[in-house]
């Protein structure tokens, strides 16, 4: 069932820790560079088509959100009125504001306009408060998916992601890191007492806590835009001006429609050994949502250990399971995103089982390079 191959990973945007916020910049541009080749599209100055050769192929803008480089690129379709090419023109801005929407009214756990830094704050005080329609529903499949794996994805580990400082530290300087290495023992276990998403209740559109638990919905919030994101260009492509969008957020993608010129979208994989370096492909021709998650996107080192961004509620440290990435494909964003993070923590034999449970596929990369996947994986992976 499992076809085993060399290593697989996936979009390492973030895999190279700058050692000082200055080469934040330079990170950014590369990523941009990733983003655009993953995602398998023309780079600026490709050609354009013959017949018409002021008219771009693809409307596309890059810009940093959800605490990563967001990129999308739509594709029109030949022969539209001038308002309908217009309105194709000015949709990749209209999707990025609907992701900073998301990220500043509804998910970031750092800016103070959004409603679940607003939970938070009401959580720290033991405070019961409404909450909206939109973020029950999240948190209510949130709660589904954290049951099914067992608390591998967990989404009320905010005080843990606090005290680790990942992405804090992804940018320090390597002195930096070493000085300040993993947190105290005792502190971890603290955070840990304050975690778990047993401690959450929701009911008639109001949520409570049984301890200070802090949301944080950094496992799910990009691919719950990609959810987002797709509705709204389902829509565009009933109207009929749209031909495909590729949309990529971070580690998570979204495909839809089909190029103008009807080939499969091509998203690269690199290797978490060297993560800058694609060593396969994603060969795509139906809407659908890729995830990844792997230990080489954001982390620090310290004594000589790697400390990566997904914790393990269990022990309190970056989760140690058998594998170093996982790349899920859904139609669903926020499954793609959520499990992809569940199956990394669960390792790759509990991994395959989740994601066949909710039938997403599932490509994973061991510890000794080794890439296994799902069945429907097979179909689409060239290497
Ligand atoms: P991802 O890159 O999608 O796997 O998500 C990792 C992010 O989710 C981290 O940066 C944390 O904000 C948060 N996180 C870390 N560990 C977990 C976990 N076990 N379950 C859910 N969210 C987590
Ligand atoms: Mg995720």
């Amino acid at each position: 069932m499992f076809i085993k191959y060399h290593i697989i990973t996936f979009f390492s945007i973030t895999e190279k820790r700058a050692k000082a916020r200055r080469k934040y910049r330079h990170a950014v541009s590369i990523a941009v560079t990733a983003v655009f080749f993953l995602a398998g599209c023309r780079m600026p100055g490709e050609s354009q088509p013959a017949d018409n050769p002021d008219r771009p192929l693809k409307y596309e803008k890059t810009d940093t959100a959800m605490g990563t480089v967001i990129s999308v690129a739509v594709y029109p379709k030949d022969d539209l009125t001038k308002e309908a090419e217009e309105s194709c023109g000015r949709l990749p801005e209209e999707l990025m504001q609907e992701v900073k929407r998301l990220d500043e009214e509804l998910l970031s756990k750092r800016l103070d306009s959004s409603e679940v830094y607003r939970i938070n704050e009401n959580a720290k005080r033991g405070e019961e408060c409404a909450l909206s329609a939109e973020l029950e529903a999240l948190l209510e499949r949130s709660a589904q998916v954290a049951e099914d794996s067992q608390g591998a994805f967990d989404y009320t580990l905010g005080n843990l992601t606090a005290l680790w400082r990942i992405d804090e530290l992804t940018a320090a300087s390597k002195q930096e890191q070493e000085a300040c290495g993993a947190p105290d023992e005792g502190k971890i276990r603290e955070a840990l007492l304050k975690s778990g998403y047993e401690k959450v209740r929701t009911e008639n559109g109001r949520v409570s806590f049984s301890d200070p638990v802090q949301l944080d919905f950094g496992a799910i919030g990009k691919g719950y835009a990609l959810d987002c994101l797709k509705e709204r260009l389902q829509k565009e492509m009933e109207a009929g001006s749209v031909s495909g969008t590729v949309a990529a957020l971070g580690g998570s993608i979204l495909v839809i429609g089909e190029k103008p010129d009807h080939s499969p979208w091509k998203v690269a994989i690199s290797d978490p050994e060297n993560p800058g370096q694609p060593i396969g492909i994603l060969e795509i021709s139906e809407t659908c949502c890729i995830s990844t998650s792997g230990d080489y996107e954001r982390f620090f080192e310290a004594g000589g250990k790697r400390y990566h961004h997904i914790l393990d509620r269990i022990s309190g440290y970056p989760a140690e399971s058998d594998v170093r990435s996982v790349t899920i494909v859904s139609r669903d964003g926020f499954l793609s995103d959520a499990l992809s993070t569940a199956c990394f923590v669960l390792g790759k034999d509990r991994g395959m089982e989740l994601a066949k449970k909710y039938g997403a596929e599932i490509l994973t990369v061991d510890r000794n390079g080794e890439v296994s996947f799902s069945s429907g994986m097979s179909g689409i992976f060239r290497k």
